[in-house]
């Protein structure tokens, strides 16, 4: 391990265990915040109702109009909600689509958010906001945007079907696997992402056999809040820079992607990233980190071709320009053949080479 390393942590309250939705109005009370809007997709609109009931009073109103990837219009519109109703904070109850709402009208209007996860994205520990505008993603960090309080409730979690379940962990795991060789990381981040990686692989496949196990679905949420934590902390490499790029270009789905694409970036990263390579492997319990993801991904059922995605043949050729011509920080070098052979294998489904 090389000593040489900067670290910043930023203040937050977590409040985690099933039934923790009980402990959302005292952790309000505590906070002295008075008007909250609460926002949601218009699909969970019901659940955020029923959470801030007992907030009663301490809620100016209702906004169940997220969306993914945060639209500016939808930004907008949430923003106006938020000072016409003079709210003080604002409350996300959902996965990254709500949080990123929050986010949103924090980064504008300043108001403290208080999120309430309900999937592994890990949105809820970092200080990156993201807006939308007409297909182009635009993302920024501001620590005004994370979260004062988050209040984590393994039991909101279980109406995530499986297969939504698993892609949104295997895009947990992703934030973790690229903290442990950020060039950014320190012995913090490199602790909390090995942890992670142990307890969403190992929740996962429990989470896939019954959606309905609490314990399995603390340990997966577990390992998604150390995820966030990192990937709040330290720069994403190449495995984050295609999924950027072929869901922003492609539109292929968020965490599927993920899914089809990590095994591959690991199989060309970890050769040249020793110390990510042991931690993984004691993490997993595997000698080649890589072949276990894909191996243990196609089992539980993800779809491990690009190409049954959504990305199609002639659209490789897009993708590794696009890659090649803004490289990120990443600890094996990128060239337009390796990665048209990572991207060819990927595409149709087969294993890391
Ligand atoms: P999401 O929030 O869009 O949720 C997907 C759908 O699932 C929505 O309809 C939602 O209402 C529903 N849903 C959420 N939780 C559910 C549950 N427990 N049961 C049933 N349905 C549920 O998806 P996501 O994957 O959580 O977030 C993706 C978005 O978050 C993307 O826009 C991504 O860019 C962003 N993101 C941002 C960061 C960050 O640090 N800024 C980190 C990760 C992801």
């Amino acid at each position: 391990m090389t000593r040489d390393f900067v670290h910043e942590d930023h203040p937050g309250r977590v409040v985690f265990g099933a039934g923790a939705r009980h402990r959302l109005a005292e952790e309000v009370e505590r906070a002295g915040l008075r008007r909250l809007l609460v926002v949601s997709t218009p699909e969970q609109a019901d659940l955020a109702a029923a959470v801030c009931a007992p907030l009663g009073g301490r809620v100016a109103g209702l906004h169940p109009h997220a969306a993914m990837h945060v639209p500016v219009p939808v930004a907008e519109l949430a923003i106006a909600r938020a000072r016409e109703l003079t709210a003080d904070g604002c409350l996300a109850v959902g996965g990254g689509s709500a949080i990123g709402l929050a986010k949103a009208v924090a980064l504008r209007t300043g108001l403290p958010v208080v999120a309430v996860p309900t999937t592994y994205a890990g949105s809820e520990m970092t200080p990156i906001w993201g807006l939308s505008d007409g297909g182009r993603k635009r993302t920024g960090r501001d620590r005004v945007v994370r979260p004062r309080i988050v209040v984590y409730d393994p039991e909101l979690t279980t109406t995530l079907p499986a297969g939504r379940s698993l892609t949104s962990g295997v895009n947990a795991l992703a934030h973790a696997a690229e903290a442990l060789y950020a060039h950014d990381r320190s012995p913090i981040t490199d602790l909390v992402a090995a942890e992670s990686v142990r307890a969403i692989a190992d929740a996962l496949p429990r989470v896939v056999a019954d959606p309905h196990d609490v314990d399995a679905r603390a340990d997966a949420l577990y390992g998604a809040w150390l995820a966030g934590t990192v990937l709040g902390a330290t720069s994403m490499s190449l495995h984050h820079q295609l999924c950027h790029v072929l869901g922003g270009t492609f539109d292929l789905p968020h965490g599927a992607t993920h899914a089809a694409v990590l095994p591959h970036v690991l199989a060309l990263n970890l050769p040249a990233a020793p110390e990510a390579l042991a931690a993984l492997q004691a993490a997993l319990g595997t000698t080649d980190p890589a072949l276990h993801l894909f191996r243990a991904a196609r089992r539980l059922g993800a779809e491990m071709s690009l190409k049954a995605l959504g990305l199609p043949e002639d659209g490789l050729g897009t993708v590794v320009d696009q890659v090649v011509a803004s490289p990120y920080a990443n600890p094996a070098r990128v060239t337009e053949t390796g990665l048209r052979r990572l991207l060819g294998n990927a595409l149709v489904g087969a294993g890391p080479a």
